[in-house]
């Protein structure tokens, strides 16, 4: 007889013990960590993960519960893995069952069969190659994709908008070949490597300073987009998987394009390349993870939970955009996979490029304190002094729809010369609130404090916080009058005013409503590109990674709310964003021109930003934050509590400072969160802060301890957050 601890899916910090039955049926050989198991819970089965197997245990032997049945012949997690895991849990605070449920595919989840080890790839047939007339657009598409990508999984085609009738009439006709995939030759073939080019000098030194590290060394390879970063990847990737080893390749949600999936295709076109992202279906996850389990795929190109994929030889982490907040998990677990990714790159003993044109400041911290090696790319970029920075006094500026004259002005000029402009405003809809004119009646959310946003497109009045969603009225319902008019400025109406005051310009909106659809965002790139689109009206969609030959201005509309928050990171994203923003103008080799609107002209961050650029403001900021005593010098978390009584969430809070009888911890709490009221439930905040990591972690722990027994806790919705990346 032996015991083993068990991670189940249940909202306690901890594992539980189990007695085993060696007589049991089907129990052939001795358990080992990573097993999943059947075991009883309350009234309950289970599925739960072995993670130690021992010879005795704390629980009285008339109290331990015996397993039920093994499900795994082999661990589905490996030790390394469970390590990641318990230092995920116990680094964010989260519950080991729940952790390790969360990083599992959902088909292992359920306790299904982990052998799914074949993939359905379609490639171009000769026949296809020729790329043949074809009356069907989609047909012709479809085939003018692969000649792009060389081949493609079934899955991404589906993501790009194919559909299986136009797969099956293709491969009917044999234009295209379908063929299963499932081994690990690409480990033993010599490599073949696509065209590509020589490195610069800068590069070069990047790529050599990489692949001559020895074991664990984490790299910031700062440079603006077009500076080279990706070419730098590629040619490390190359040194790894020629050895054999595999690689994880985090991207942003966004970045996930079809023209990123293409260039690493074309650059190693016999080597398995997966993908992982949030549109997968379960089978398709599970194939995936035994791929990369059993070695048969070489590279991973994944969001945010790729992290947790298993690797039989993990031989580097690359983070593209480091600083992109999608790399945060904002519910459940809130893992930031850029800081797991250092862990796993410690465990692997193997290096973790972090690529940027803007840094986060966290990293920047840990890269002037040579924490993190830092690797400029400047050669190939227009630095940012190299764009023409505008700052445009709007006070007392004559204005349509929120644009400067003189903005319109310089637009005008831009498109006579053939240009494309680029304008930003990070607020979708038509206008933030109605109001009306009579009695000064706001469109409010009556669940939030917040207003209900206008979309004229659709007729609807939209909370952008609950999602509460109702018909624009015709009259305001606090007094009866029809004078209500929209107030304030979202990207649909910038778009409606262009489209009417460049009648002859054609106007291309891209945010989170316009792209809805799937394929939707990638055709409008695809139409931007073609030089269809000479003006682009945008949210923050449009200022990620995308390449855009044409722009010539950018011009930014909303600077001012990012300079004036309540968040105190709110001038990092401020200054990431225009950076990013700006580095959309004068990609074609000529300066591009930025404006700036702003009733704030004198800002010293502006000032800093647009005279010296991104890495001295991120300095300054540094000190900043340093003389506020604010992460990254210090470490945060924040306890979110909501509930539909305000003072139990209150009361809860409170209940929590006297906890902090430890030394080296500053409370800040209970406050309301910036937006107190969401969905009918007020919301507080505790933020906790301290010099010392492991003081904080003592601290938290404690804590969760606590949290785990408190009568109060069961009364309110609560959550942690570990490094919060925003105070919402
Ligand atoms: P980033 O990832 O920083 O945006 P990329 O690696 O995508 O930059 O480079 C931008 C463009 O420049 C790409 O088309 C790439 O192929 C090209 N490029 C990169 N490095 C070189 C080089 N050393 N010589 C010639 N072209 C290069
Ligand atoms: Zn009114
Ligand atoms: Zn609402």
């Amino acid at each position: 007889m032996y015991f083993v601890e068990v991670a189940i899916k249940v909202p306690l910090p901890r594992a539980f013990d189990y007695k085993v039955d060696e007589q049991l049926a089907g129990l052939t050989a001795k358990l080992t960590p990573g097993m999943r198991i059947l075991v009883p819970f309350g009234t309950q089965r289970k599925v739960g993960v072995v993670l130690a197997v021992k010879n005795d245990t704390q629980i009285n032997a008339d109290k331990i519960k015996t397993i039920i049945d093994v499900i795994d012949t082999a661990p589905v997690l490996s030790q390394s893995h469970i390590e990641l895991l318990r230092f995920t849990a116990r680094y964010y605070c989260y519950p080991l069952g729940e952790t390790i449920h969360i990083a599992l595919p959902n088909a292992l989840r359920q306790g299904e069969s982990p052998d799914k080890t074949s993939i359905n790839m379609i490639s171009l047939s000769e026949k296809g190659a020729k790329i043949p007339s074809l009356k069907s657009k989609l047909q012709l598409g479809l085939l003018k994709q692969l000649a792009e990508s060389g081949k493609s999984s079934l899955t991404e085609l589906k993501a790009l908008g194919f559909s299986k009738a136009t797969i099956d009439s293709l491969l009917k006709k044999e234009y295209i070949n379908q063929t299963i995939e499932h081994d690990n030759q690409w480990q033993t073939n010599p490599l073949i490597v696509g065209e590509k080019p020589t490195l610069n000098k800068e590069q070069a030194v990047a790529c050599t300073t990489i692949n001559q590290s020895i074991g664990f060394k984490s790299f910031l390879l700062e440079g603006v987009t077009g500076s080279g970063k990706t070419e730098v990847y590629l040619q490390c990737l190359e040194e790894i998987i020629k050895k054999g080893k595999q690689a994880l390749v985090l991207v942003p949600e966004i970045g996930l394009t079809p023209q990123t999936v293409n260039r690493f295709r074309r650059r190693f076109p016999n080597t398995p390349i997966m993908l992982w992202h949030s549109a997968l279906t379960d089978n398709e996850r599970l194939q995936t993870w035994r791929f990369c389990e059993k070695g048969s795929c070489a590279i991973v190109i994944g969001t945010r939970s790729s992290i947790f994929l298993p690797f039989l030889s993990l031989g580097m982490i690359v983070v593209d955009e480091e600083h992109d907040s999608s790399f945060k998990q904002q519910d459940t677990l809130r893992y930031h996979a850029r800081d797991l990714a250092a862990y796993r790159a410690f465990q692997h003993q193997i290096p973790l490029i972090l690529g940027t044109a803007t840094p986060a400041l966290e990293t920047l911290h840990k890269a002037i304190n040579n924490k993190y090696q830092l690797l400029s790319l400047t050669e190939r970029a227009q630095t940012a002094t190299d764009n023409q920075f505008v700052l445009l006094d709007m006070k007392g500026q004559p204005d349509q729809a929120g644009i400067a004259h003189a903005s319109l002005a310089t637009m005008r000029k831009h498109l006579a010369l053939g240009k494309q402009v680029m304008v930003f405003l990070n607020r979708r809809g038509f206008a933030p609130t109605l109001i009306c004119h009579e009695c000064g009646w706001l469109s409010e959310c009556s669940r939030c404090s917040t207003s209900a946003t206008f979309h004229k497109g659709i007729g609807q009045m939209i909370c952008h916080h609950c999602g509460d969603q109702h018909r624009v009225p015709h009259q305001c319902p606090d007094c009866g009058s029809t004078q209500i008019f929209p107030n304030g400025k979202g990207t649909e109406q910038i778009e409606e005013f262009l489209t009417n005051e460049f009648t002859d310009v054609p106007v291309t909106r891209i945010d989170r409503d316009s792209t809805r659809r799937k394929g939707s965002l990638e055709k409008a790139l695809d139409e931007i590109n073609q030089g269809g689109a000479r003006i682009l009206v945008g949210t923050q969609m449009l200022a990620k990674g995308h390449h855009f030959a044409d722009v010539s201005l950018v011009l930014i509309l909303d600077v001012d709310s990012g300079l004036y928050s309540c968040d105190f990171r709110a001038t990092e994203h401020l200054a990431q964003l225009v950076t990013q923003v700006a580095g959309r103008a004068g990609r074609s080799g000529e300066p591009g021109q930025v404006l700036l609107q702003t009733h704030f002209p004198e800002h010293p961050l502006l000032q800093d930003l647009v005279n010296n650029g991104y890495q001295d403001f991120a300095r300054y900021a540094l000190t900043e934050r340093e003389d506020a005593d604010l992460p990254p010098i210090t470490n945060m978390a924040i306890v979110r509590a909501q509930g539909q009584n305000i003072r139990q969430v209150v009361d809860f809070l409170t209940d929590l400072v006297p906890v902090a009888g430890v030394t080296g911890i500053q409370l800040l709490g209970p406050i309301p969160a910036p937006l107190e009221k969401v969905a009918g439930m007020y919301r507080f905040q505790l933020h906790i802060q301290a010099q010392d990591r492991k003081i904080l972690h003592q601290y938290l722990a404690q804590m969760v301890d606590y949290l785990s027994t408190s009568k109060l806790a069961l009364k309110v919705r609560w959550s942690l957050d570990v490094d919060p990346i925003d105070m919402i």
